[in-house]
């Protein structure tokens, strides 16, 4: 009967409040969002922000009242009193827990350059961004992107579909730098370059210039200046712990956690973007996505119940560039050596990464079957023969010479 309060209604700290009612949990569940809108889908706001399929709501409305979950929206917390073990809302209420959850995700990082703050730079996290992006790219037919991480991409290859002029400006040498192998990057690029859009790599932006009140073109660090009156900054997500660290949890980046969600203090755990967690290697990493927020909710679950601990999951997640379907699993190391199963110029690959044949990693595009084997792979630290799994009349099961290396 234990009250759990969840800070963050977003897809962490929905999920969890859904389980725990799923596992017969009776005390009070109460879901605090700083947000007006329900919990909802985030990844569609890149994918979907054209052609009206933006409000894809996790649970129906009416969920949270059969399942008697309170759900209070618009209402930040925006302290914790840990001896107290209650916290203040905006408001100024104080709500008592038992168990908190912090699963108050990240924000898009802030563009630190003259002209960030005109009308029409947009960046993207909410609903609400994404109805903006939405009336920018219908009023204008330019839109120049910067920061060519997997929501650049996205937003560009929707924002071309729809016959708008597309820049995506990179400060590293390739887009995905810091997500994504050297080759993906080169595939990806091509295949962008191919429908049309421009991509300016090892560029700075420097300053977005702007007439009444208007964004009207970006600035980059060697004068070019490419006329848009619509701007998407994407350029990377912080996780927002504040809240934690100004309670005294220990944060790096990030709420640190632990296997179980849980935090420096045993009655306050953290799931979702947010948190800096550790894998099944033992490394301490941040993810952002979904079936990341999904496993931790789940540790939460697991821990505030008392039920047995969550296997460790291999971290994965997905996104639609055009006609290309991408899964990842793993994490892609800094200079892998790499199998290519498949064509590029089909549109169906894997690209599996491997240390001595141990796989680590799998990039693929609209191969589901290479993206399953590629993740027991990861998982069972199975070693392959590369010539072998390079060779897609080869069956993938045929390809494994050594499980557990
Ligand atoms: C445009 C976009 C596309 C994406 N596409 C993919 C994809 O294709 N695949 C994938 O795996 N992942 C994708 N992601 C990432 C995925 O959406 C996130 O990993 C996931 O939403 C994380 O869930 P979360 O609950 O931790 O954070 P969020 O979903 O961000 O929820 C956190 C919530 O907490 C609220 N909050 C913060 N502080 C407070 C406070 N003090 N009080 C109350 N509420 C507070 C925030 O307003 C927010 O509503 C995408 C993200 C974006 C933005």
């Amino acid at each position: 009967m234990s009250r759990v309060l969840i800070v963050g209604a977003g897809h962490a700290g929905a999920t969890l409040a859904g389980l725990l009612r799923q596992a017969g949990h009776r005390g009070p569940v109460e879901l605090f969002g700083d947000e007006v809108d329900l919990p909802y889908h985030r990844p569609p706001l890149s994918k979907k922000f054209t052609g009206g399929e933006l409000e894809q709501w996790l649970r129906p409305p009416e969920f949270y009242r059969e399942q008697d979950i309170t759900v209070r929206l618009g209402e930040p917390v925006t302290t914790i009193d840990r001896d107290g073990c209650r916290v203040r809302t905006a408001s100024g209420e104080f709500h008592r827990y038992d168990h908190l959850v912090l699963a108050t995700g990240a924000e898009p990082r802030a563009l630190p350059v003259p002209g960030a703050d005109l009308a029409g730079v947009v960046s993207l996290r909410t609903l609400a961004d994404a109805r903006m992006l939405r009336t920018c790219i219908d009023e204008r037919r330019s839109l120049v992107i910067v920061g060519g991480g997997y929501i650049g991409l996205e937003v560009a290859a929707v924002a071309r579909s729809c016959g708008v002029e597309v820049t995506v400006v990179e400060r590293e040498d390739r887009v995905l730098a810091r997500v994504a192998s050297p080759r993906l990057s080169e595939i990806l690029a091509a295949h962008h370059r191919e429908q049309g859009t421009r991509i300016v790599t090892g560029a700075e932006v420097t300053r977005i210039d702007g007439a009444g009140g208007r964004a009207r073109a970006v600035v980059l660090g060697d004068g070019t200046t490419i006329p848009s009156e619509a701007v998407l900054v994407g350029v990377g997500a912080v996780p927002r712990d504040r809240l934690a660290a100004d309670a005294g949890l220990l944060c790096a980046q990030g709420v640190v956690v632990d296997e179980h969600a849980r935090t420096s203090d045993p009655r306050i755990l953290a799931i979702g973007d947010v948190t800096r967690r550790p894998l099944a290697s033992g490394a301490l990493v941040r993810l952002e996505s979904i079936p990341s927020a999904t496993e931790q909710a789940r540790q939460a679950l697991a821990t505030i119940t008392g039920a047995a601990p969550v296997a460790a999951e291999v971290p994965w997640f997905w996104s639609d560039q055009f006609d290309l379907k991408l899964k990842i699993a793993g994490l892609v190391p800094a200079t892998p050596s790499t199998v290519l199963r498949g064509d590029p110029a089909t549109g169906r690959f894997a690209l599996f990464h491997h240390h001595g044949g141990t796989v680590t990693a799998v990039e693929s595009a609209n191969s589901p079957g290479e993206f399953m084997a590629g993740k027991k792979f990861i998982a069972s630290r199975a070693r392959i023969d590369p010539d072998r799994l390079a060779d897609a009349s080869v069956p993938l099961r045929d390809v494994v010479h050594q499980y557990g290396a």
